[in-house]
């Protein structure tokens, strides 16, 4: 449905979407923190990771409790990272632009919101750890195969992604061994490769192209940035997919209106 029209439903849902962003982004945090720290991430209150005190409600807000506390926890004072309240932020806005990226509600923008969320999870996991947990890569691949069912050009949007995650994933699979030989020491981790076949699930070959090469942009980018050799690549490939889905089409329609 393509609301568009109406500044005043763009504005209501992007305010909405923003705040379901923050929660998101407040349950795959703690999620990505429980799955680091090797504890259940699903069953088990929220607590406190310096007193493991249980938070109470008022302490759940995503953005708000964190602003009210000045960031602090409530029982013990401690200050809690910003990296928190960051991504809530992000997980919003990142929502926001997919939506107003075409103004329409549909299955497709319900699907690429997923998958920004199954992104962040596995980016902070890949930061923290150096994996990318499976359940992270299957979970990716199960969103595309569902959301399949309610595109109009089913064939087409199959055919499309398999094409693009056995090709990208593929290439970069055999480049890698090639380059473990040759440096004798593994040069992409198989998380990283794995990854690579999701999302271009999602992108397609050509898309896929260019999601690689960005993804290697942004790696080298943070490489010079925070002056390490050894970096997560999940980071780089997760906002290269997200540049892919909002700015994929009109790139790769301009590049090919070059000829
Ligand atoms: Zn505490």
């Amino acid at each position: 449905m393509y609301i568009g029209d109406s500044t005043f439903l763009c504005v209501f849902v992007s305010i909405v979407l923003f705040c379901f962003g923050t929660v998101f982004g407040s349950a795959i945090n703690c999620m990505a923190s429980r799955i680091v720290a090797g504890e259940s991430w699903i069953k088990g209150k929220s607590h406190c990771e310096y007193c493991g005190h249980e938070l109470g409600f008022f302490d759940l807000f995503p953005v708000l409790s964190y602003v009210f506390l000045g960031g602090r926890c409530r029982y013990c004072h401690t200050h809690i990272s910003i990296r928190y309240v960051l991504v809530e932020i992000f997980c919003g806005l990142s929502f926001v632009l997919l939506f107003l990226n075409n103004k329409t509600l549909d299955a497709r923008l319900l699907e690429y919101l997923i998958l920004t969320v199954i992104l962040f999870g596995l980016s902070l996991v890949d930061l923290d750890s150096y994996i990318i947990p499976d359940g992270f890569i299957i979970a990716g691949i199960i969103n595309w195969l569902v959301f399949g069912l309610f595109m109009a050009d089913k064939k087409s949007y199959y055919l499309n992604g398999l094409i693009g995650g056995f090709a990208i994933g593929g290439f970069i699979l055999g480049m890698s061994l090639l380059m473990d030989r040759i440096m004798k020491k593994e040069s992409l981790g198989g998380g990283d490769i794995k990854l690579l076949f999701m999302v271009c699930l999602y992108t397609g070959p050509f898309k896929g192209l260019l999601l690689l090469f960005l993804s290697c942009l942004i790696g080298l980018f943070f490489v010079v940035l925070l002056k390490e050799r050894k970096i997560a690549f999940g980071p780089s490939i997760s906002i290269a997919t997200y540049f892919v889905l909002l700015y994929g089409d009109r790139l790769l329609s301009w590049y090919l209106s070059l000829f």
